[in-house]
């Protein structure tokens, strides 16, 4: 998250933007300084246009984030990028019920921005006529008429886009949390999943046949989206009823600071571990994992001490935090295991070899939940 900046906050919520937005605000003054022959006027129209088409994308997600922390849901922040804003909740709400408050909100917010907007606009034609084709006529123009104009068709196509019921939309969420409702969470997800795939078919094959080469890069990116949020929704909703200490491995070798590399080596040959805490007293001083062997290797001899090639900045996990947060922590920290901790020391060990098997195991049959401890 080094790309972005932090703007302000809200609520406790920090607003970031990445530095990508710079190009959007590029192009909306080409566009409408070069492009449309509008001059500087144009060019700082174009930035005024997208600046305040994201003050609505910001609201958007802002209405999301704030409906989800009344509901109990932790938000760390929300990341405006070119194509629209993102915001990183630390869970989804679990009751379909307000999966579905929090998912309207969103679009929702468009909506009522567009009427608010559509009312502030009569005064500027007295004879009150807000009527479509003069909308299209004055939306590409420099005027303050254009921009509102703009600014209402931006958000009814934010709200209608966002309501399509696809996963990566806030659509595939309302769908979901509706079906969910009537069968497990699970279940509604991939039902959820397929029909935003289905969708995603019937809008490429449209895109093909009339050559709107837009709606289906837009269909590809939903069918992969709706794809992928299944999976990923379906691996956190088995993980995440795990906990650690079901899938840790409990008879795992370690290694003192003082020990020679050549220890570790051995313990390798004969084993199956490739990464080792590195314990002094029964407290964690580090992790040596097969790769920094290996490179310490490379330069210094067997019988180097462990403490010269361990890493010393490695997190140790809970054996009661969730399954899915641990594997999560696993992958952000690149580390082949993560030491588990409890009362200051190292009682087991999880591998994504673990986390795997215990996947495959849970999936195959949901029950051995109730009888692993
Ligand atoms: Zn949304």
């Amino acid at each position: 998250m080094s790309w972005s900046i932090k703007l302000f906050r809200v609520k406790g919520i920090e607003i970031r933007v990445h530095l990508t937005f710079v190009l959007i605000l590029i192009w909306a003054a080409s566009r409408w300084g070069v492009t449309m022959k509008g001059g500087t006027r144009g060019a700082l129209y174009g930035v005024l246009v997208i600046l305040l088409l994201f003050v609505c994308v910001t609201i958007h997600e802002l209405a999301h984030s704030l409906t989800a922390m009344r509901f109990g849901v932790k938000v760390r922040n929300i990341t405006l990028l070119p194509i629209g804003g993102i915001s990183q909740m630390e869970e989804m709400p679990k009751k379909p019920s307000e999966e579905l408050r929090m998912s309207l909100a969103g679009p929702l917010s468009n909506f009522i921005i567009a009427a608010v907007l559509l009312l502030l606009s009569i005064p500027f034609h007295f004879q009150a006529e807000v009527s479509a084709a003069r909308m299209s006529r004055v939306l590409g123009s420099v005027s303050w008429e254009g921009l509102l104009a703009y600014l209402i068709t931006a958000n009814i196509m934010l709200g209608v886009f966002n309501l399509l019921p696809a996963f990566p939309m806030d659509g595939g969420r309302v769908l979901r949390s509706l079906l969910a409702m009537r069968m497990d969470h699970a279940k509604a997800t991939s039902v959820a999943a397929a029909a935003g795939q289905g969708l995603a078919w019937v809008m490429g094959l449209i895109g093909v046949l009339n050559g709107a080469w837009t709606l289906v890069i837009i269909a590809v990116f939903i069918y992969l989206g709706a794809g992928q949020e299944g999976r990923m929704v379906e691996v956190k909703n088995v993980l995440g009823e795990l906990r650690v200490r079901q899938a840790m491995t409990t008879k795992f070798q370690s290694v003192t600071p003082d020990e020679p590399l050549s220890r570790a080596v051995d313990l390798i040959l004969h084993g199956f571990q490739t990464v080792f805490p590195v314990l002094e007293e029964g407290r964690l001083a580090g992790v040596l994992t097969e790769a920094d062997l290996v490179s310490a290797l490379k330069h210094q001899g067997l019988e180097v001490a462990v403490k010269m090639a361990m890493r010393t900045d490695v997190p140790t996990v809970d054996p009661d935090s969730s399954l899915f947060d641990a594997q999560q922590l696993i992958s952000e920290k690149r580390l082949g295991a993560l030491p588990v901790g409890q009362g200051g020391r190292i009682i087991g060990l999880l591998t994504p070899h673990d986390v795997s098997e215990a996947y495959l195991f849970l999936s195959l049959k949901p029950d051995l939940l109730a009888k692993t401890q």
